[in-house]
């Protein structure tokens, strides 16, 4: 099959578009859809100055979904004045797993030439995720621990760093079952936190919406969000990107699993499903953020332990750490 915008082969077909494209047109389409998305959430900075730029922060675990999110904005805004790009990676204490994905995230920076920051639980936390599934105190899912801590370094380093924005990168995959299970459990909340912490665009976009950005947390951006896993895949396979593809061993969310599923069977029979749930699920969480913001939600305060923003006394985090202490 020949690609639809040239002569040369194919070498994806995306049922959701019906489009065929070759290497270099899926390539482009790719980083046309990334590029877009900063700007549809106004993530680009007005007014800056070469001596003093946005600083944006990149979650880089070494997947490919972070790699391929790294590499596209080293790209293009690697000769930009206006944004100087630090990519932030977290060594949970995944012997053997992370240590590969570290090399992956090492190799990159330095091709890329930009700077690379790692963090460890063991030196912020004293916490190693190979001896937090073996005694956990709650019988909890491994990644229920694991993503309490990385929410907390990611934003406490995108502070230390000075970051003016926190990048990550969620796919279209990704967000669909986030929305998906969000929806399930009925979880209005959630929803509204969702949008506030990582949806919608920032003040100022063309359409008129803002975001309801807490000055308690860094602004967070997910450009690759409208990009499907499995075309992210592809990308860094034909990039040859240094990506790191083995799954965690201690990766057990068995509900995400389950929507995984569904929503996999979902588009092969109904092509299209991810993007029209996230264009739903968008102006719910919109409205929803709206609501909760009207309603005068509770403030952030200071966690009485580590002085971190949260709602309670002690945040999650710390009481996690008590009780494994
Ligand atoms: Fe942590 Fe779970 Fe991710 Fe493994 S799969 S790195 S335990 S969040």
């Amino acid at each position: 099959m020949d690609c639809d915008k040239c002569d040369e082969s194919a070498v994806m077909h995306a049922a959701y578009s019906g489009l065929h494209l070759c290497e270099e047109h899926f390539c482009r389409s790719v980083e046309r859809r990334v590029r877009k998305r900063i700007r549809d959430d106004n993530l680009l900075p007005d007014e800056t100055t070469p001596e003093d730029p946005e600083t944006w922060v990149v979650g880089l675990s070494g997947g490919k979904d972070s790699v391929v999110l790294t590499e596209i904005l080293a790209e293009t805004f690697g000769a930009d004045p206006r944004v100087e790009l630090v990519a932030l990676s977290i060594h949970e204490g995944i012997e053997g797993y992370r240590d590969e994905s570290l090399e992956a995230c090492r190799e990159l920076t330095a091709d890329l030439d930009i700077r690379h920051e790692v963090v460890t639980y063991d030196d912020e936390f004293d916490v190693r995720m190979d001896e937090v599934v073996e005694d956990d105190p709650h019988d909890m899912s491994a990644c229920a621990y694991c993503g309490v801590f990385r929410r907390d370094v990611l934003s406490r380093y995108a502070d230390e760093l000075g970051a003016d924005k926190l990048l990550t990168g969620h796919n279209l995959d990704d967000e669909a079952e986030t929305a998906l299970m969000n929806f399930l459990e009925g979880d209005i909340t959630q929803m509204a936190s969702h949008f506030d912490a990582s949806l919608g665009p920032f003040e100022g976009a063309e359409d008129g919406r803002t975001r309801g950005d807490s000055e308690a947390f860094v602004p967070r951006g997910k450009p690759l969000r409208d990009v499907p896993e499995k075309e992210v895949a592809l990308y860094a396979h034909l990039r040859d990107l240094p990506a790191h593809i083995t799954e965690c061993p201690h990766a057990d969310e068995a509900y995400r699993g389950e929507i995984q599923e569904l929503l996999y069977e979902l588009e092969e029979n109904h092509p299209g499903t991810r993007h029209s749930i996230m264009a739903g699920y968008e102006e719910l969480a919109g409205m929803a953020a709206a609501e909760h913001r009207g309603e005068g939600q509770e403030e952030y305060r200071e966690c009485e332990r580590c002085g971190g923003p949260t709602r309670r006394e002690v945040c999650r985090k710390c009481s996690l750490l008590d009780a494994l202490a």
